[in-house]
């Protein structure tokens, strides 16, 4: 066949091949002209899961009915019109590909009307032709009705998803835009009935609720921060709130949905010793950036961003979710249990302790996607920081002075704090104040203890490769390691810290780690490793403490910065306040 140009209307069916995947792209796609439009209210109308019809209906500023036709081809924008506009885009559209792509492949009606005009235009297009064009009265604003979506490519009618996964993909499209933008409001009507409305008020937690559930969303923690130009808002969750995927980390850019492995792994970094492996956060977060700082340009739905300063923007994010979780990270309350009804009833799992209680989330929700702790109650109790204004108010974070009481079981303390019992896990205690106390001493100058004599150690070649890349780290952690022949090392000093444990032991079972671990350790290499000592420095369950050591446990834990996980992100201390000691007892109606 000779070479030839393809026809506008081939040319637009395959570029509506990218554009509009399938109907929920064509939601977005209209959706997103209409907050370009500056409409305060969207109306979303779909049927059928878009397959019969997707109409938005908005009260924007609408097209002048000289140019709704030229609205409709390729590549005709108002948003863009040099090279140079496409490096500051602060509009959602700009690649004038949509309307076009839709049309093409669909039949679709536009009605509009602009502020300064007295009457609208209505124009018909089927399968990307023009059928008809009239002037008609009609409201100002936009209505884009498209039907019989991908009618003339049955290949793709094909291979659509189930109309169940495409309802939802909808429903987070239309929930996305209505985070990013809670000053408009938007209903959504499916197959004739309401499913979503938002008042348009500006509350963002109110259109959470919608996204996320109204229980996840109450406990949502609020984020913000950031550094000059770069500004980081938003929301994510507690940390005994997780999922098994990241798939609920949502990402804005510049009020963009944005899909960006990046930016999500900075939210998830934040997390850091504090949520369990394998566990993610929910997230909602807004970055916001010059719009030269961001090219938008790169992918054809425009799901994809690149960042001119990458890192600073990760950076940011993670700090941002990080002051967040230090502000607001609460102590894990207790589930109601004890004598009552439906105790019974409550399975014994790992995470309860046969007391009812229940202290682990990210035990007994395996097969759950979302992990709510039980007991997890929404204030903060420790320090008071129940509320969004005491944000940042780190002195107050930290438990007040507790009470020693004793322990029990050699595994756990008990004691009193500001209000009720504390119960503290020895061993993740024990975790956390050496964690904190190697990472803040590798700063300052390190407590070394040399060793009367040296300890010999020999390893495979394989480990002593291992261990050889780690060298730098357990250096500046205070570990004087030095190569004595062929996979033989001389530890002649540790930490002060670690002095009453079996060093060679532990170097053993750091070294088998390594050998475990196939994952990237990233840039946590070393809070890893900080993290693995103090696994095996700790003291354990069931060792009988002390009343000196426990008195100082408790002290140290006090003075922890993140008093209430281990590193590894279990909880430290489980708290029964004393108004659940009240009901529990009779005292106080049940709830
Ligand atoms: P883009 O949004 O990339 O500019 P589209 O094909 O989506 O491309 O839309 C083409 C043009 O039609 C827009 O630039 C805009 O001028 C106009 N338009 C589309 N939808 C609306 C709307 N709801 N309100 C006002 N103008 C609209
Ligand atoms: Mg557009």
């Amino acid at each position: 066949m000779p070479i030839v140009k393809l026809p506008d209307e081939v040319a637009s069916q395959i570029a509506a091949g990218e554009v509009v995947e399938r109907p929920a792209s064509v939601v977005k796609e209209l959706m997103e002209n209409s907050l370009d439009a500056a409409s305060q209210n969207i109306k979303i109308i779909v049927e059928q899961a878009g397959r019969k019809v997707i109409e938005v209906a908005d009260d924007g500023d609408g097209i002048p009915s000289s140019e709704i036709v030229l609205a409709l081809e390729r590549h005709a924008t108002s948003k863009v019109h040099t090279t140079e506009d496409l490096f500051h885009i602060n509009t959602l559209g700009f690649r004038g590909e949509a309307l076009a792509s839709i049309a093409s492949v669909s039949r679709m009606t536009v009605i509009s009307r602009t502020a300064s005009e007295d009457t609208g235009a209505k124009i018909l297009v089927d399968g990307g032709k023009v059928i008809s064009f009239d002037r008609i009265g009609s409201p100002k604003g936009t209505t884009v009705r498209v039907e019989s979506l991908f009618y003339n490519v049955p290949a793709r009618l094909k291979f659509l998803k189930s109309e169940r996964s495409e309802r939802s993909l909808i429903a987070e499209f239309i929930t996305k835009y209505a985070l990013a933008y809670p000053e408009v409001r938007f209903t959504y009507v499916m197959d004739g009935k309401e499913k979503f409305r938002t008042s348009g008020n500006g509350d963002q937690r109110e259109v959470l609720a919608a996204l996320l559930g109204v229980d996840i969303a109450k406990k949502m923690l609020p984020v913000s921060g950031g550094d000059g130009s770069i500004q980081v808002n938003g929301f994510v969750s507690p940390i005994d709130v997780t999922k098994s995927n990241r798939r609920s980390i949502h990402i804005f850019v510049n009020r963009r949905p944005i899909q960006d492995v990046g930016l999500a792994t900075a939210v998830i970094n934040a997390y850091h010793t504090m949520i369990m492996v394998g566990r993610y956060p929910m997230a909602v977060i807004f970055v916001d950036l010059p719009p030269e700082d961001v090219d938008v340009n790169v992918h054809p739905t425009k799901a994809e961003i690149r960042l001119k300063e990458k890192d600073k923007v990760f950076r940011e994010v993670g700090r941002a979710v990080r002051k967040s979780l230090l502000a607001f990270t609460p102590v894990p309350g207790v589930s109601l249990s004890f004598g009552q009804k439906d105790t019974h009833n409550i399975p014994r799992s790992p995470g309860e302790n046969g007391m009812g209680i229940r202290n682990e989330s990210y035990l007994d929700e395996a097969s759950k996607d979302v992990g709510i702790q039980g007991a997890q109650t929404a204030q903060p109790r420790l320090g008071n920081v129940g509320d969004e204004s005491k944000q940042g108010e780190f002195d107050q974070l930290h438990p007040r002075i507790l009470r020693l009481i004793g322990q029990v079981a050699s595994s756990y303390l008990v004691a009193e704090g500001p209000d009720g019992l504390y119960l503290i896990d020895q061993h993740a205690a024990h975790e956390r104040v050496l964690f904190e106390k190697l990472t803040k001493q590798k700063s300052n100058k390190l407590a070394i203890q040399k060793l009367l004599e040296p300890v010999v150690i020999e390893f495979s070649h394989q480990e002593s490769e291992l261990i050889q890349d780690q060298l730098p780290i357990l250096r500046g952690l205070g570990f004087e390691l030095e190569e004595f022949g062929r996979n033989t090392y001389l530890i002649r000093a540790i930490p002060v810290i670690l002095s009453n444990i079996d060093i060679k032991q532990a170097i053993r079972s750091l070294v088998e780690d390594f050998e475990e671990d196939e994952s990237g350790l990233d840039g946590y290499v070393e809070e890893r490793l900080i993290a693995r000592i103090c696994k095996k420095a700790a003291v354990k369950a069931g060792q009988p403490l002390t009343k000196e050591e426990q008195e100082r446990l408790l002290k140290d834990l006090e003075s922890c910065q993140s008093p209430r996980t281990c590193p590894h992100g279990r909880p430290t201390m489980i708290h029964l306040s004393v108004n659940l000691l009240e009901r529990q007892f009779g005292r106080k109606g049940a709830r």
